[in-house]
């Protein structure tokens, strides 16, 4: 288990993911100094041992330069087509720059469907595990053609945790363009300090990301930290570096002080528990009323509908759903009964369940087994 710095040299196989603002440049297109000291540092870290999968943004910044729409607002499907010809654009750009090194690479277009079904959850890591043992690099991005924004991972940070998980990494580094996480904004403040380790991912340390996205990427410090709480949740330890560091990836696996390091707590998720939280859709919101959530948050209770004040959305059973109090989402779950017969016992005691709906299948609406609660957020996001 990685408990120091010191513990990144165990790392048998790590994610890297590499932002927009890092690989391209909005006059000239692709970075490709950039690229080629991305590669020599992967294929450094691959003959140490260690597979490496990246994850990397830059299709649709790549697209907007080749297609000349430059500082033009694009609509959904011009940002699918902008990224269905940078995607060609970033591959070629890899795999000459691997090619120095006689590594292949691979190019895995993922959609969060392909997450959510087994069969294709399965496909998709197998086809991983294949390309690890070959030797090749397997390199991530959304298939940005086939979704449009509801249905997205949310950034490639997002995608990054998820693609951790699901190849079962020991670290996900996510390279930007500054040294890390800081206590304060190091562009406005002398004294902000970088954070080299986090224990825990908690409000204070939420609090320091501010919200603002860099130019080129959908993702700011904000969804990193996001991802790195996915990430170590799931048991995966996360690091967050600047891209333009020489050898930043040879000083963080050999226990340099450089970036922030995520550790994992002790409260982690099941894959179960993961699935629910991070993987599935939302389909409607269930409203609890002070009691409950207490009870939810602080008990380890499961949510009766006794406690749940109203109900949102036209779900059916099993779908998972969120749980508000005061506007707050303090957690999420599979739903024991559909949104219609919710409506009809919600504030009922459980033994009136079967006089309400002329069956009786569970006690609960969410059984605590499929309840998880909600991480933390930043305050700013609270309100
Ligand atoms: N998939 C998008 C692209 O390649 C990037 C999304 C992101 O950076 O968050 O341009």
């Amino acid at each position: 288990m990685i408990q120091t710095r010191q513990d990144l040299s165990h790392v048998q196989r790590a994610i890297v993911k590499i932002g927009s603002s890092l690989l391209t440049d909005a006059d000239t297109g692709i970075r490709m100094q950039m690229v080629e000291h991305i590669a020599a540092q992967i294929c450094a870290m691959q003959q140490s041992g260690i597979q490496v999968c990246l994850v990397s943004s830059g299709a649709v910044a790549l697209g907007r330069v080749h297609l000349g729409w430059l500082g033009k607002v694009l609509s959904v499907h011009e940002k699918q087509a902008a990224a269905a010809v940078g995607q060609s654009w970033l591959m070629e750009a890899y795999r000459q720059a691997f090619a120095h090194y006689d590594v292949q690479v691979a190019q895995m277009l993922l959609t969060k469907d392909d997450l959510r079904h087994r069969r294709r959850y399965l496909n998709a890591s197998n086809t991983s595990e294949t390309l690890f043992s070959a030797g090749v690099i397997p390199i991530v991005n959304e298939n940005d053609t086939v979704v449009v924004e509801e249905i997205k991972f949310g950034d490639n940070d997002n995608l990054g945790a998820l693609v951790a998980l699901m190849v079962n990494a020991d670290l996900l580094v996510m390279m930007t363009d500054v040294d890390g996480l800081y206590d304060a904004n190091p562009q406005e403040y002398n004294d902000a300090k970088r954070c080299s380790v986090v224990h825990e991912l908690d409000h204070d340390i939420m609090a320091m990301a501010g919200d603002s996205a860099s130019q080129f990427g959908t993702g700011g410090m904000l969804s990193k930290l996001s991802a790195a709480e996915i990430a170590t949740r799931g048991g995966v330890v996360a690091a967050i570096v600047n891209g333009h560091q020489q050898h930043v990836l040879n000083d963080l696996m050999t226990g340099k002080d450089v970036g922030t390091l995520f550790l994992c707590g002790e409260d982690r998720h099941s894959r179960h528990q993961h699935w629910i939280a991070d993987v599935l859709d939302v389909a409607g919101k269930i409203y609890v009323d002070a009691g409950a959530a207490e009870a939810i948050a602080h008990k380890g209770a499961s949510l009766l509908p006794v406690g749940m004040t109203a109900v949102v959305g036209d779900f059916d059973k099993g779908e998972c759903v969120e749980v508000l109090a005061d506007s707050l989402v303090i957690a999420r779950g599979l739903c024991n009964y559909n949104s219609k017969d919710l409506s009809c016992i919600q504030g009922l005691p459980s033994k009136n369940i079967e006089k309400a709906l002329g069956y009786m299948d569970f006690t609960s609406v969410i059984h605590r087994d499929n309840l998880v609660l909600t991480p933390v957020k930043p305050f700013h996001l609270m309100i």
